[in-house]
């Protein structure tokens, strides 16, 4: 039988240093390694672009967690999904893509992608038949998050899955927003997975990274031969900091679940509050598909002031917990306007954003405490 998840997210990939007895991996500072004779590598490294061990341990760890057979550790998100993108697609190749895709991935595909001649098409990718129907004989890739950002819309994994198995293309997920402690989509048939480890992953708001894990052992080669040959990989530290993280991200997700529940309670039962967004609200659209694939319904909650733009604006300035900020995953609440902050860039789009939302990532502090700091930011 295999560890479950928590003891996974300690172990894998690290085994106590057989040279020191050290029980933490240590920081491999180092950019070169000392060879025996020519061509004979002690333990299978040379140069610290190519590897190093603490990356090593955290690609392990990740690759288990994700339950895939690779892991492959980035120094982003964002290059982490770029290796994906030009690992698998070529010029002529057609993706399709969330129409509220994380703005990065967006800008990526956009402006970077599609200069190489890779071609796209935005769906709301909560609609399945909106996904089968923007396929093409050219599509290779369907690319999808959920929950999305920050409208917490939910695709259903194992049908899009199916439809890509049908359909000859692969289905790649990034799975940011849920972390594998809540949803494992490589489980539900999805080809790969890719993470900015910079949120729940690392989950202390001090380190950016990213991570593709996958079990197509032809994908991962070509990922990890692009990664050599571009170099986007993380330092030992930032390494070390993220493997930290991961030691933690069980009890970490519970807690921020269950603190997100205490808290889109108090929000739905507020006067100030027109709209509550939570997967695991029953009136969510897609609340059955979300409790079929995911453990819990997660830390982020979004939600309409009642008074309209500038009340939203002016709440998310007063609170004393939550801080005002962008990005999500750590330890610590945050609180932001989308359509001024994250999501400024698709104002007059098709992805615009209501001006009255809200987005918290709900950290791990005392419940009490966060809900008492909204009801008091709320007026
Ligand atoms: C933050 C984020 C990214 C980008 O990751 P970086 O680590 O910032 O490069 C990609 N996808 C999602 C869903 C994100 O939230």
């Amino acid at each position: 039988m295999s560890d479950g998840f928590a003891t996974r997210a300690i172990h894998a990939g690290q085994q106590p240093d057989p040279a020191t007895g050290s029980v933490i991996t240590p920081i491999h500072a180092t950019s070169t390694y000392a060879q025996d004779g020519v061509g004979q590598q002690r333990a299978g490294y040379e140069y610290s672009r190519t590897g190093n061990p603490t990356r090593t341990a955290l690609a392990e760890c990740l690759a288990s967690l994700e339950g895939g057979r690779h892991g492959h550790a980035f120094a982003s998100g964002m290059s982490a999904t770029d290796a994906v993108l030009r690992a698998a697609l070529r010029p002529g190749d057609h993706l399709v893509i969330p129409d509220d895709a994380y703005g990065g991935t967006f800008r990526l595909i956009d402006k970077v992608l599609s200069g190489w001649g890779v071609e796209y098409t935005p769906v709301p990718v909560s609609d399945v038949d909106a996904v089968r129907a923007a396929i093409r004989p050219n599509t290779k890739m369907l690319w999808i998050e959920t929950p999305t950002n920050p409208l917490l819309n939910i695709a259903d994994l194992s049908t899009l899955a199916q439809l890509s198995h049908d359909t000859g293309t692969r289905l790649a997920v990034d799975n940011t927003f849920a972390s594998p402690h809540l949803q494992q989509p490589l489980e539900h048939g999805a080809g790969v997975v890719v993470h900015s480890t910079t949120k729940y992953l690392g989950g202390h708001s001090d380190v950016v990274g990213g991570a593709v894990v996958t079990s197509d052992d032809e994908l991962a080669e070509q990922v990890g031969f692009l990664q050599n040959s571009a170099g986007a990989v993380p330092g030992p530290f930032d390494a070390w900091l993220t493997l930290r993280g991961l030691k933690t991200l069980a009890v970490r997700m519970e807690r921020h679940s269950r603190n997100a529940e205490r808290v889109v309670e108090a929000l739905e039962n507020h006067p100030k509050v027109s709209h509550v967004i939570y997967p695991g609200l029953e009136q969510h659209p897609a609340h059955q598909v979300a409790a079929k694939q995911m453990r819990h319904f997660g830390g982020m909650v979004s939600f309409l002031h009642a008074d309209g733009p500038e009340a939203a604006l002016e709440m998310c300035a007063r609170t004393r917990l939550f801080t005002l900020a962008e990005s999500l995953g750590g330890v610590e609440s945050l609180i932001e306007h989308p359509g001024r902050m994250t999501h400024a860039s698709t104002e007059g789009s098709l992805l615009q954003v209501p001006a009255e939302l809200v987005r918290l990532s709900v950290g791990i502090e005392e419940a009490d405490d966060l809900v008492e700091d909204l009801r008091t930011a709320l007026g």
